[in-house]
């Protein structure tokens, strides 16, 4: 994955469509203003059921990682899919150069220490072939996405936008469509039955937060006080980068032209977390200033009830006021 113009147009991307905001059935997202989600005290979703799903080792990471975080600290139990192996690894200069053997073992691994980094109960991989995902069965992946959410009741999921504008991944945009069907079908008492006999209930998920490269940004999530673990996360993102270790290696490259960069401090630990905090980070630090805070995350954030085609909600309202007792 291309990183470099990640959030290139995020200003110019941050106003709603007419469709967008008619999608948006309730508040705060009636308004064209994101809106801007704090830090919680105490943990208010305690109960809740966090899925994150990506396509790639560093999508969450890069993307999510600190609105991940905090959700969990706040009360959430955290899961994390990954649906490819990763084999086609990333830029050698990103990551950890190596066979696409080598890419997937790596992968798995790092995927593996992401997902402790950030408090997440357990973690799957689906092991789909890396920019191979545009043709597979949209209907099995939607099946076996519809399974884990029954499996971990999940409540809220995170995952890349399935209408993000100039994708170029497949990957991203196959799960991501995959996923939006799976939130739905899932809670639905006549898909995939079986799963109710091998002890599985329907599940709809209620809410989620979709990134993208070109985010339609209708909430904006302050991460500051989750800034190290998403440092621990790119950090455990070895194989693939743009963070891993690139800090200790830069480090180490201008130590044999006897340079030395203060930034990088006295160590290779620091070196990493350092550069990751200053380079790769540096988005979501632009992303506060704009917003008012030190560090932030941007999502298309679906509501409860938003995408719900099962349910007319006027039908409710008339009945509530117009139904008169029959006795
Ligand atoms: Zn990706």
């Amino acid at each position: 994955m291309l990183r470099r113009k990640f959030f290139g147009n995020l200003i110019a991307g941050s106003a709603m469509t007419p469709l967008a905001a008619a999608a948006q059935l309730s508040p705060p997202q009636a308004t064209q203003e994101p809106y801007l989600e704090r830090a919680s005290t105490g943990q208010p979703h305690k109960g809740k059921v966090l899925l994150a799903v990506q396509a790639h080792s560093d999508d969450v990471p890069l993307m999510a990682a600190g609105t991940v975080a905090k959700l969990i600290e706040e009360g959430y139990t955290g899961y994390l899919v990954r649906a490819s192996n990763d084999d086609m690894g990333d830029s050698p200069g990103l990551g950890t150069a190596g066979t696409i053997g080598e890419n997937v073992l790596g992968n798995e691994r790092d995927t593996a220490e992401v997902a402790r980094a950030l408090g997440c109960k357990q973690h799957f991989d689906l092991n789909y072939g890396n920019h191979r995902m545009a043709d597979i069965s949209l209907n099995e992946l939607i099946c076996r996405l519809i399974l884990i959410i029954r499996l971990v009741k999940a409540d809220t999921v995170i995952c890349w936008d399935p209408w993000g504008h100039d994708e170029e991944n497949p990957d991203h945009y196959m799960v991501a469509r995959a996923v939006e069907a799976a939130c739905w079908m899932a809670g639905r008492a006549h898909d995939y039955p079986e799963q109710f006999a091998a002890g599985l209930q329907p599940k709809e998920v209620q809410d989620k937060y979709y990134f993208a490269r070109r985010p339609e940004i209708t909430r904006v999530v302050d991460i500051s006080t989750q800034v190290d673990k998403k440092v621990d996360a790119n950090r455990a993102n070895r194989a693939k980068g743009p963070g891993g270790h690139l800090g200790s290696r830069l480090r180490a490259s201008l130590a044999k032209r006897n340079l030395r960069l203060p930034l990088l401090g006295n160590d290779d630990d620091s070196a990493d977390r350092n550069y990751i905090k200053e380079f790769v980070l540096r988005e979501n630090r632009e992303l506060g200033a704009k917003y008012g805070v030190e560090y932030a995350e941007v999502f298309h954030y679906i509501p409860p009830g938003a995408a719900d085609a099962d349910m007319d909600p006027g039908v409710a309202a008339y009945v509530k006021e117009h139904a008169v007792s029959l006795k």
